[in-house]
């Protein structure tokens, strides 16, 4: 399957299937990454002995001139440390402005090679390959970041790739846990914008679940195709794109209170996705929406409630850093039915507050 990413002049394709990194060199060549110029793939140290030779071979056979970067797995390698290393590494390897950076691997690896690929001499050629599901979303819309100690993503840009190739044979190697905090956001992309895809995700959780191929390409595609949508109405979230950000404001809260170890990212806004349906609750919505929301992420295994020893004092400070509190007052993405959310500003601080101490008491 292709799929395009409609941005005007900076448009690109996102191709899906079994198989697509058997053609990486003659799909490189025609989206203009250039031979003349070594290119760096940066990928991490669970992906690099799968993949890497693999793919430096097919490139190199293509006539490519090929680098490689290796960080260490999980979201702490998201570091500014990190990233000085990796353009120490690709300064040394020759790359120039005509160069691409290409990033091998799940949303941390794509991230942060993506703001490599930002920042090095002010912005060079830049390649997604994702091999999560969870990068489905990640390696679509050009958000790139690393972390700070103090708040997730805080250091970043926007950079679009020239090219995403996702091959679903990839897959295969990941660890359970991954695959269901992956489908954590695919979930994400049902609520906000698809009734069907959201009933579909919840008749065909099994087969998903066991990466039944059909099934698993269907789920990729629709989850792509509404970020891919979304994305090109709003590139810079000036507004349509703050509803990608369902269940993240708490998430990402959990995340950086847990020290960016205890949860994934995806468990995480499973979270913050049941925090947001409870609010809506509170805002006068169907309870409805927060029984099938919950129900919906358990169905995948996916953590409903939160962890109690994560202090609520903290969770809120760390909320600050991501958005304003104004009168007590504060904005959030909620949902207002099944496979649709608003931007709400007027969300009590307070209920915010109680939804975490209740979120803690989930069953
Ligand atoms: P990840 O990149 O850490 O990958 C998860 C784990 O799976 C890692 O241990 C990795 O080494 C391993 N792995 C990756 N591919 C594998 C494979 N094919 N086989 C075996 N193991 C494999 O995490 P993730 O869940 O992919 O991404 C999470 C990150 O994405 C977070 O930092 C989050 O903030 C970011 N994110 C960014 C955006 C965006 O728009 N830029 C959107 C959503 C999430
Ligand atoms: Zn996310």
């Amino acid at each position: 399957r292709e799929l395009q990413v409609n941005l005007r002049d900076r448009s690109y394709p996102i191709y899906i299937g079994e198989g697509i990194l058997d053609e990486i060199a003659s799909l490189f060549e025609k989206h203009d990454i250039r031979k003349a110029s070594p290119l760096m793939i940066v990928t991490d140290e669970h992906v690099a002995p799968v993949y890497l030779d693999r793919i430096t071979q097919s490139l190199m056979a293509g006539g490519y001139q090929v680098a490689s970067y290796v960080v260490a797995a999980g979201e702490r390698s998201k570091a500014l440390s990190v990233l000085e290393d990796i353009i120490g590494a690709a300064l040394d390897a020759g790359l120039d402005r005509s160069s691409a950076i290409v990033a091998l691997g799940g949303g941390v690896v794509g991230d942060l090679a993506g703001f490599v690929a930002a920042s090095y001499m002010r912005g060079i050629r830049f390649v997604q390959i994702p091999t999560t599901i969870l990068a489905h979303d990640s390696s679509v819309g050009g958000k790139v970041a690393v972390n700070h100690p103090k708040a997730k993503n805080i250091i970043g840009a926007f950079h679009q790739p020239e090219l995403v190739l996702y091959d679903t044979a990839t897959l295969r190697t990941l660890p359970e846990r991954e695959i269901r905090a992956g489908l954590s956001e695919m979930i994400k992309h049902g609520l906000i914008w698809d009734a069907e895809f959201t009933a579909w995700l919840d008749q065909h959780a099994e087969e998903i679940l066991a990466l039944e191929h059909d099934k698993l390409e269907y789920g990729l595609y629709m989850g792509c195709q509404v970020k891919a949508y979304v994305v090109s109405q709003d590139e810079k979230e000036n507004d349509l794109r703050a509803i990608l950000n369902l269940g993240h404001t708490i998430g990402h809260a959990l995340e950086a209170v847990a020290g960016y170890n205890e949860l994934l990212h995806g468990e995480a806004i499973s979270i913050g996705m049941v925090g947001s349906a409870k609010l809506a609750v509170r805002m006068g919505r169907s309870v409805r929406i927060y029984t099938e929301t919950k129900r919906i992420l358990a169905k995948f295994g996916l953590p409903v409630r939160l962890p109690e020893h994560l202090d609520t004092d903290r969770i809120m400070k760390a909320m600050m850093h991501d958005k304003k509190f104004k009168e007590g007052r504060t904005v959030f993405v909620l949902p207002t039915e099944i496979g649709r959310v608003e931007i709400n500003k007027q969300v009590p601080v307070e209920w915010v507050r109680e939804v975490v101490e209740e979120l803690k008491r989930e069953a």
